[in-house]
């Protein structure tokens, strides 16, 4: 028993002073391995342009013969302010207030830091296609509604034990069940006019169904962002998702319409459901601290008073983009000047929730260097 007891009273202070020189050899500047997130709210706006995401209404536009302004009155009172963060947030006042302090946005060229787009031809199904999966794939070069061969960031995480289930995706355009390969992926995808209630059954989502069914549908294939937030925001409240991507489209489709008071209308109606989204998953305890919000854009515009309405591969511009990274453990403040790409946005995702995309597929992007004390 003493002999015992003087090993014990011998041999402690011996382990703890191992212990803490061990810990003080540790070299000071050894990272941290990064926060892992529970959950990610990936969220895109279709062809918003980085232009008016950083410095809000373009002059040039607001008019009628460039812009298909109505009343031009009316919309410079809603969105021209004297100053270019000003105006921005007169556009997107949550985003500008929320994530622009607390998260980190690239595409801000003034400041040096430029997002494009990889793939080459700059419209919707290649930017999606290079969003989700981390590369650009030459044999996707349509929007025609093919199922994509490719594994999407959605499909890889929901493969794996904790996601099954627990992935989802609300989305205005009808294509993007083909983007997801709903089929393969067993993700459900509620997209384009399709009833909401056929994902989702609660009373809300029955009301909105019956206004949906009733109104004008002004484009056939996509619908109004409207329905895709209240499509997102139950099921959100009812399934509480780790992986939610909601796919908003109008600002596209205004722009295309050449219709530019509608667009900044859309953009700034997107900000207050991606607000709503946000507080909503701060209420819950699934989400409170450890969800991450990405948002992000397929492709850029053009720049002129006529090609501002269009994109693709002979409009110059058109590739420039921007990515918005936030949540715990993430960076705050203005990027680094330099450029990063529409690839990295899989990665970065799979890296939120704790996961090495690029260990399966090299091909995709690297993480955006998002993460404090990483940057
Ligand atoms: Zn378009």
């Amino acid at each position: 028993m003493i002999n015992t007891h003087r090993i014990l009273v011998s041999r402690f202070p011996l382990a703890l002073t191992a212990i803490v020189l061990l810990l003080t050899a540790l070299p000071a500047t050894a990272a941290k391995p990064p926060v892992v997130c529970e959950n990610v709210l990936l969220i895109s706006l279709d062809g918003l342009r980085p232009q008016d995401l950083f410095t809000g209404a373009d002059e040039t536009l607001l008019n009628r013969d460039a812009g298909g302004v109505r009343d031009v009155q009316g919309t410079r009172d809603a969105f021209w302010r004297d100053s270019p963060e000003e105006r921005r947030q007169a556009m997107m006042p949550w985003f500008w207030k929320t994530i622009a302090t607390e998260g980190v946005v690239f595409g801000d060229t003034s400041a040096g830091s430029i997002v494009r787009v990889t793939n080459g031809h700059k419209f919707s199904y290649p930017g999606y296609n290079e969003i989700l999966t981390g590369a650009s794939d030459p044999r996707v070069d349509s929007n025609a509604k093919r199922p994509n061969e490719n594994v999407t960031v959605l499909e890889w995480l929901h493969r794996k034990s904790g996601f099954d289930g627990r992935v989802a995706a609300f989305c205005s355009w009808d294509v993007f069940p083909y983007i997801i390969n709903t089929e393969r992926s067993g993700i459900p995808v509620n997209a384009g006019w399709q009833p909401l209630t056929e994902t989702l059954d609660t009373p809300a989502l029955r009301e909105a169904d019956a206004i949906a069914a009733e109104i004008p549908h002004y484009w056939d294939n996509v619908r109004y962002d409207y329905f895709t937030f209240q499509g997102a925001h139950n099921w959100l409240k009812e399934k509480q998702p780790r992986v939610l991507y909601v796919a908003f489209g109008e600002t596209d489709d205004w722009a295309h319409s050449g219709r530019y008071d509608l667009y900044l209308d859309a953009a700034r109606r997107t900000d207050e459901y991606i607000r709503q989204l946000w507080e909503t998953a701060q209420s819950l305890p699934q989400y409170r601290g450890k969800t991450a919000l990405v948002i992000t854009t397929d492709h850029g515009r053009g720049d002129t008073r006529e090609e501002w309405k269009s994109h693709g591969s002979s409009i110059a511009g058109s590739e420039f983009m921007w990515i918005a990274v936030m949540g715990p453990g993430i960076a705050s403040g203005p990027p680094e000047p330099g450029t990063v790409t529409q690839s990295q946005v899989a990665a970065t995702v799979a890296k939120l929730l704790g996961y090495d995309y690029r260990a399966e597929f090299p091909e995709a992007g690297e993480p955006l260097p998002v993460w404090r004390g990483e940057e």
